[in-house]
């Protein structure tokens, strides 16, 4: 798959094994929050001793190349953009961003996906894990454009609290909660009023996306109209 070769600029951590990794933008690069990228890293052997700990899934072809998708986690891409990533520590491609240097360089390809915000009025997103940088992504956006989102983040420990708090404070519904029940009953009390105009998104792993969906259609909605990407 063709890709761009871009600068990784800054790695910050935002939460408990989590980081948001700040890359250069290739040329002529537009994208909308929620899209994901292809990422692909050379995730070298460093110290030449074999590792130890696992073995690295490769790609075929060329030794040591990781290739993962990342969603978007900015509102707005300009010169940069981020992606939000949850650091697997038996993965092979997270824990190499987690620590990589600025100024090294990845490939890009892409952007990629359906589920990016498309200047909707109402905007609901429901996230877990990983998942909730494209939804604060999304949320800055229509923040931006005048909207009102809500965020309900499924979550024990919360990532990018700065970015929720600023959220709420700029007249953002955000409910983060680590309880199943407590998820639903959420989904439920936002989804029951009618609104024509109100599209509902997900971001996050299989098993979050299973739920949302049973949370949305226990709520009276319709999954299917969903915008959903799902990790995997
Ligand atoms: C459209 C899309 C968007 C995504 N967006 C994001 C995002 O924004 N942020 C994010 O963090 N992630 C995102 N992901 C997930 C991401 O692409 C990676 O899957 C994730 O980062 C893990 O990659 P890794 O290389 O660190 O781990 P991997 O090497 O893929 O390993 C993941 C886990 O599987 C286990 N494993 C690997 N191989 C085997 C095997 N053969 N048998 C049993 N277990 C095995 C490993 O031990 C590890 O625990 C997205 C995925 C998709 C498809």
């Amino acid at each position: 798959m063709e890709g761009t070769e871009v600068r990784v600029v800054e790695v910050r951590e935002v939460g408990p094994d989590t980081v948001a990794v700040t890359l250069e933008a290739p040329p002529g690069f537009e994208a909308r929050p929620g899209q994901f990228v292809q990422l692909r890293a050379m995730v070298d052997d460093a110290d030449g001793e074999g590792g130890g700990d696992g073995e690295d899934q490769v790609d075929a072809g060329d030794d040591d190349a990781v290739t993962r998708h990342y969603s978007i986690s900015s509102p707005i891409v300009d010169e940069t953009f981020e992606l939000t990533i949850g650091v697997d520590p038996e993965g092979t491609l997270s824990p190499w961003l987690a620590e990589v240097a600025p100024g090294a360089t990845v490939e890009i390809a892409g952007p990629w996906g359906r589920v990016y915000y498309a200047d909707e009025p109402r905007v609901v997103v429901l996230a877990a894990g990983p998942g909730i940088g494209a939804a604060v992504g999304v949320a800055e956006r229509a923040v931006i454009d005048g909207g009102s989102p809500t965020v309900v983040y499924r979550s024990a420990v919360p990532v990018h609290e700065d970015r929720l708090s600023a959220l709420a404070s700029a007249g953002a519904d955000v409910r983060v909660t680590a309880d199943d029940e407590a998820f639903e009953a959420a989904v439920a009390e936002i989804l029951e009023t009618e609104d024509a105009e109100r599209q509902t998104f997900v971001y996050g792993f299989a098993p979050f996306v299973e739920d949302a969906r049973e949370a949305i259609l226990a709520a009276g909605g319709d999954p299917g109209v969903a915008k959903v990407e799902n990790y995997g």
